[in-house]
């Protein structure tokens, strides 16, 4: 990274390619902005298709001529734990970083990168890991299974959790021996290029790993659409994951897809209330609700509707919204005006449609916040199957509530959605808790929490939240081709074609 001369103080930020820190082939930049006050902090690079095509012939070039898909193992890993070393040490830089330019407050990113540091040993661990099959097979053969990396990946991420997203899809790609082509988030480069500079320091050779910085429509639909991209690995809306998959079809990549949500979370009458208000919006406002997996729609029995909605909009209203960066904020700005505007029209739409507004539901215009995307947290009752607002993803710290009468009315109701992401219940009643996640058409759910999430399981969503899952061995398997080996221990010819 480097300084802009011509007396800006301001820091650019340029892209990684074969080994090199480079600006973008068109010479454009992009001016990167603090959600929490406006101000521009950075320009970075802005790239084009034909950047994305030098990174993709770097990566090519890296895995087959390089020789990294033939790296034993055992190196790859020492690079991975490399980066988890040189991370933990500015762990506090990063955790500033990414606050300066995400908006989140500073615990949640200081959580970020720990889980990041732990993420990159995971799979630094796991890849040596990794064993094959041999089959008893009839005709004097035997039949082996081995594990291959899938070639040049092209990996694409959102802006809601810049570092921890990038290290969920580099960690595990690299440890099974891919190259890489990766695209941040235009808004939330930051993070991803200290992350860059660690991966060149750590040691990781000459075209292994790129970052191409730059817009979707230009630089995600390049590297989704590229014949010499054997995988797109995208991270973001349902609807650019449609997109991405259209895309990929030109060479049939391989595509795995963690989408949008718009997850249930059920409370029984017979729930510890204490803990399932404190996860009903621990569930919702963390990271100003910018989360895939938020518990945005929460479904409460009827007898403690009343009792359970007081108790939470009351402590909700405690909730100390400010910047990241002051240690007392517990939510932040939500990532840009264009962003805030959108999540505005959804509560102007819930009001519209008839649903009750019990906490927030505005900007916050004055003092200190004014001039950042400031949005209070907002709590809406009475809703309805049918409203926009339990419907769409809204993506902001705004909670729709839902009254249920029994067990087949709440999963009714949890399960009525485009989407399966994830999902949760709070219950006492050990049987009725397993008996009603198991119903739960999603593929992360929590009984009794909301939201904790490791390394060692599987990540990802039912219906249309996504295709694929990440982390943990599932994650790993996801970035490789399966093998199998035919050898013939009976060394003689067939005879098929020989004269009676
Ligand atoms: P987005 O889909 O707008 O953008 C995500 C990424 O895709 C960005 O890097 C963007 O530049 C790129 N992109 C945009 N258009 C593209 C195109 N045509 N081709 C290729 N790439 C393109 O999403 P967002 O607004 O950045 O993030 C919010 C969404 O991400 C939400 O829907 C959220 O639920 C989802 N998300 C899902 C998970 C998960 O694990 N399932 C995690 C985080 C966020």
């Amino acid at each position: 990274m480097e300084q802009l001369s011509k007396g800006s103080s301001t820091e650019h930020v340029k892209m990684f390619i074969n080994g090199e820190w480079v600006n973008s082939s068109s010479g454009s930049t992009r001016d990167i902005v603090n959600p929490a006050t406006g101000e521009v902090i950075a320009t970075a690079a802005e790239g084009t298709a034909e950047d994305v095509d030098t990174a993709v012939q770097a990566a090519k070039y890296a895995f087959y001529d390089g020789g990294w898909w033939d790296t034993p193992a055992v190196e790859r890993a020492r690079l991975l734990f490399a980066a988890a070393q040189s991370l933990e040490e500015r762990m506090e830089e990063f955790a500033l970083l990414e606050t300066l330019n995400n908006g989140k407050p500073l615990r949640e990113a200081r959580y970020d990168v720990s889980d990041a540091i732990a993420c990159f040993r995971y799979y630094a661990g796991l890849a040596t890991k990794p064993t094959g099959q041999t089959y008893e097979v009839p005709d004097g053969q035997q039949a082996m299974v081995v594990r291959e990396p899938i070639g040049v990946c092209g990996q694409i991420v959102p802006w809601n959790y810049p570092l921890l997203m990038s290290v969920w899809k580099l960690a595990p790609a690299l440890a099974a021996g891919n190259t890489i082509v990766f695209k941040t988030a235009e808004l939330t480069p930051m993070t991803a290029v200290k992350l860059f500079e660690i991966l060149e320091q750590a040691g990781f050779p000459k075209g292994v790993v790129n970052l191409v910085l730059g817009q979707g429509s230009v630089v995600g639909q390049a590297i989704a659409e590229h014949h010499d991209v054997d995988k797109v690995a995208f991270t973001g809306g349902t609807a650019t994951g449609r997109k991405i998959m259209e895309a990929s079809l030109g060479n049939l990549k391989k595509v795995t897809l963690e989408l949008g949500g718009k997850s249930p979370n059920m409370v029984f009458a017979d729930a510890d209330m204490d803990t399932a208000v404190d996860y009903a919006l621990f569930g919702i406002f963390a990271n100003q609700g910018q989360v895939c997996a938020a518990g945005s729609r929460l479904l409460l029995e009827e007898s403690i509707y009343d009792e359970f909605i007081e108790r939470m909009v009351e402590k909700a209203r405690h909730i100390r919204v400010g910047p990241g960066l002051d240690e007392r904020s517990q939510m932040g700005p939500l990532i840009s005006e264009v962003h805030m505007n959108k999540v505005l029209d959804y509560i102007k739409i819930g009001k519209q449609e008839g649903a009750k507004l019990v906490l927030g539901g505005n900007r916050i215009t004055e003092g200190k916040l004014k001039d950042g995307y400031f949005v209070e947290p907002t709590i809406f009752i009475n809703t309805t199957s049918e409203m926009t607002i339990v419907k769409e993803e809204i993506f902001g710290p705004v909670l729709v509530v839902q009254k249920f009468s029994d067990e087949a009315e709440a999963l009714r109701l949890a399960n009525d959605t485009i989407y399966g992401l994830a999902g949760a219940v709070f219950t006492n009643n050990v049987a009725k808790a397993y008996r009603v996640i198991k119903k739960v058409r999603a593929g992360i759910t929590w009984i009794n929490s909301y939201h904790p999430t490791y390394n060692e399981a599987p990540w990802g969503g039912f219906k249309q939240s996504g295709n694929g899952r990440e982390l943990g061995t599932f994650g790993y398997e996801a970035y490789t081709e399966v093998k199998q080996i035919n050898n013939n221990l009976n060394i003689q010819p067939t005879g098929w074609f020989d004269e009676e």
